[in-house]
């Protein structure tokens, strides 16, 4: 069973911040790297970020007045650690990147169809749910080394995706 490692909605453990990126989505972005992940990829580049109980615990307001204050922004990254892991907070973080006219990019180390599985045993209801439907773009999929590619647009190896909310409803829809 994969935890989902719960906290306020209003609370994060990051691992730590990128204020400016042009390498983790479209735009100049500001990041927020979640802390904790069982996914053990081999040759991961963040093993700093595996603890479920290491980083910091930062409030969803402040990480929202600090993206607020940068006009040049064109959204928020969710990066990891799992993202999927912190899905309750990361959606109050969604919704309020939201509204301040931003779009919300979304790394996870599981792919899209198990990310499904999850949410069909958890519930509509579920923040993991929520935190899929909130996505503007999930990247997913674990990192493989043996796929390792540095050319690849904002992903480390070749089986992970780029998958916008159209991209996702066809590879639902193959899945009923
Ligand atoms: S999902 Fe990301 S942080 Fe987790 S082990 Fe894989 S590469 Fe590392």
């Amino acid at each position: 069973m994969i935890p989902n490692v719960p906290k306020p909605a209003s609370q994060l453990r990051l691992a730590g911040l990128e204020e400016e990126s042009i390498v983790d989505g479209p735009g100049l972005r500001f990041v927020v790297f979640t802390q904790g992940c069982r996914n053990n990829c081999k040759g991961c580049q963040n093993p700093h970020t595996h603890s479920y109980s290491g980083g910091t615990v930062y409030e969803v307001e402040d990480l929202l007045s600090r993206y607020a204050t940068n006009p040049l922004l064109s959204g928020m990254t969710f990066s990891g650690g799992e993202p999927f892991d912190q899905a309750l907070a990361l959606c109050t973080l969604a919704d309020g990147v939201h509204s301040l006219g931003g779009d919300v990019v979304c790394y996870t180390g599981y792919t899209f169809e198990h990310i499904l599985d999850l949410v069909h045993d958890e519930g509509p209801d579920s923040p993991r749910a929520a935190l899929l439907d909130k996505a503007d773009i999930l990247i997913d999929g674990p990192y493989v080394e043996a796929l390792r590619d540095l050319d690849l647009l904002f992903r480390g190896s070749s089986n992970q995706r780029i998958l916008d909310r159209k991209a996702r409803a066809e590879i639902a829809a193959t899945l009923r």
